[in-house]
C-alpha cells in the first residue's frame, strides 16, 4: 500500500490493483499514481496492466477472420429516434431509404 501525494493524496494498493482516484480500476491501465509507486519498487509497470492490453489477448482478439464491410451500407425500414409532430412518416416518404458510407 503506498500513499502518493499529487494534486491530493491518493491511495495506491499494487495487489489488488487499485488507485483511489479510480482510473485504474476504470480503465485497466495503471494511473499515474500507480507508476509512481511501481516505479518506487524498481518493478516493470507493464505487469500491471489489464490482461485486455496485453499482446496475448491482442493477438488472441484478431485470430478469427472476419468479413469487410460493403462500402455502402442500404438500410431500409429502420426508425431512427422519436417521430417529430408535423414530420411526415417514414412510410409515407417516397424515399425513405438511408445510406450510409
Ligand atoms: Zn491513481
Amino acid at each position: 500500500m503506498y500513499e502518493i501525494n499529487a494534486d491530493k493524496k491518493y491511495a495506491v494498493n499494487l495487489v489488488t490493483h487499485t488507485c483511489s482516484c479510480w482510473v485504474w480500476q476504470v480503465s485497466g491501465l495503471s494511473c499515474s499514481h500507480a507508476i509512481a509507486a511501481v516505479d518506487h519498487r524498481h518493478q516493470d509497470v507493464t505487469e500491471f496492466c489489464g490482461v485486455y492490453f496485453t499482446i496475448q489477448i491482442y493477438h488472441r482478439a484478431n485470430s478469427l477472420p472476419f468479413n469487410p464491410m460493403p462500402d455502402t451500407l442500404e438500410l431500409q425500414d429502420i426508425v431512427y429516434g422519436r417521430q417529430l409532430q408535423g414530420e411526415p412518416r417514414v412510410g409515407q416518404r417516397s424515399n425513405a431509404r438511408a445510406i450510409m458510407s
